[in-house]
């Protein structure tokens, strides 16, 4: 019964009428010992139902009469306070018919709560609405910007919810309308973290976008933004010429037109020096500040992404020596692209295959894996459970040890373990 709050289970008569006598006998308990029934989420669908019997009739009536006075049509809030439903009448979930089968390339019962797969992954939108709101937090990012319901978090949960429903929910995911509203979503995993129920729109999305490639075909943009370590090497490989597109505006018109890619943002620029070079470069200094270090932290893996790599290699490089300064032996991962970018294209199938060769070529290495990309980083922890099964002991190995540099624990003396903030970083490498 209590799982229909979260989603998961749909109720049926008997749980309903349990679920009534239970807050039947809540508030008549309220009632005897002077308390209120609801408390900070107010009365809401659920409550209002009672407040006849405890605020009492006189009192009942005067409410009524002030929200007639303000609301003559009874537009505002309809069934709030007063005059509403019983608290049974109105449960979503008990009209929903059980979901049609649907084959996911994903493993979505981490992000589903286990139950009902991709319909359930997204039917834990309570239509609380707190994505919609734009005056704290990140979530949701394309809502602030255009106040559309349509664009929050539960706009899009409630349009797979329906799309979900329908009786071939492949063909619906492939729907043109239901990806509009998809469109706008940045992948940024905030509602995973700041919506209370968890809706991980990013991960249905990626499937959502998988199942229609498989109706209508993968779209040249997803080819070459899923592709983009191997431009990104590429175009450092043949830097500086490869740079001149990005500051031809002939250029960037075609760009535009073929590819989606706005002339008015400048496109980053490729480093002919990239971060592996470098490292490999300076190997044999590297060696002797490690030795020449007496608070050494042991070794630790550094993920040789596909952005920062190529384009910014300059974070890296500082990030890796201020590493070394505070004692880590710094050991570079350079084995291929962690899969993000074909994850968030709805490539899912060369997706899984790079996350399968980046998790067995980090299966071997040593210490917290680190690097300069948080969202590479959190693909190790969160998308290759589901594009490899959450089951999988390698894929755990490297998820419990992949780390954000501010999360970067060291165990020192073998004893104590303490937070590696940036701060105090930057105190151990002054101090050195
Ligand atoms: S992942 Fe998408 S839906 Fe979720 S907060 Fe970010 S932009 Fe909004």
């Amino acid at each position: 019964m209590i799982a229909t709050a979260a989603g998961t289970t749909a109720p049926n008569a008997v749980s309903m009428v349990r679920m009534h006598a239970v807050a039947e006998e809540i508030r008549d308990l309220v009632t005897e010992f002077g308390g209120a029934n609801s408390s900070e989420h107010g009365d809401g669908l659920a409550r209002s139902e009672f407040n006849r019997q405890l605020f009492g009739d006189q009192l009942y009536e005067a409410m009524r009469q002030v929200k007639g006075l303000f609301d003559a049509d009874n537009r505002m809030n309809p069934g709030k306070i007063v005059d509403s439903p019983s608290m049974t009448e109105h449960l979503r979930d008990a009209a929903l018919p059980p979901a049609p089968p649907l084959r996911t390339m994903l493993d979505l019962s981490l992000v589903s709560g286990g139950a009902d797969g991709m319909r359930g992954a997204a039917d834990r939108c309570m239509n609380i609405g707190l994505c919609r709101k734009t005056d704290a937090g990140v979530m949701c990012p394309s809502y602030m910007a255009t106040r559309r319901e349509e664009d929050s978090t539960r706009g899009r949960a409630n349009a797979l919810v329906k799309a979900l429903t329908m009786a071939d929910p492949a063909a619906a995911l492939g729907d043109q309308r239901l990806h509009e509203v998809l469109d706008l979503c940045l992948m940024c995993k905030a509602c995973k973290s700041e919506c209370p129920l968890g809706v991980d729109l990013a991960t249905l999305k990626s499937e959502a976008l998988h199942q229609a490639h498989q109706l209508h075909g993968t779209p040249l943009r997803s080819r070459v933004f899923g592709a983009i370590r191997a431009l990104n090497r590429l175009g450092s490989a043949t830097a500086p010429l490869s740079n001149l597109p990005g500051r031809l505006p002939v250029a960037r018109r075609l760009l535009g037109r073929a590819l989606g890619i706005t002339p008015s943002r400048p496109l980053p620029t490729f480093a002919r020096a990239t971060l592996p070079r470098w490292f490999a470069r300076r190997g044999v200094v590297r060696g002797k500040r490690c030795s020449d270090n007496a608070s050494h932290s042991g070794p630790l893996t550094w993920l040789v992404d596909s952005f920062t790599s190529y384009t910014e290699p300059a974070v890296g490089i500082a990030a890796i020596e201020l590493l070394e300064r505070a004692g880590w032996d710094v050991r570079l991962a350079d084995g291929g692209c962690c899969g993000r970018a074909a994850f968030s294209k709805g490539l899912l199938d060369q997706a899984r295959k790079q996350a399968s060769g980046l998790v067995d070529s980090l299966a071997g290495s040593d210490g917290p894996i680190v690097g300069a990309e948080p969202s590479c980083l959190l693909t190790l922890r969160d998308e290759h459970r589901a594009l490899l099964g959450s089951d999988d002991p390698r894929v755990a190995d490297v998820a419990g040890r992949a780390q954000l540099l501010d999360e970067l624990q060291q165990i020192a003396h073998g004893t104590t373990r303490r937070a590696w903030h940036p701060v105090e970083l930057i105190r151990a490498a002054l101090a050195d």
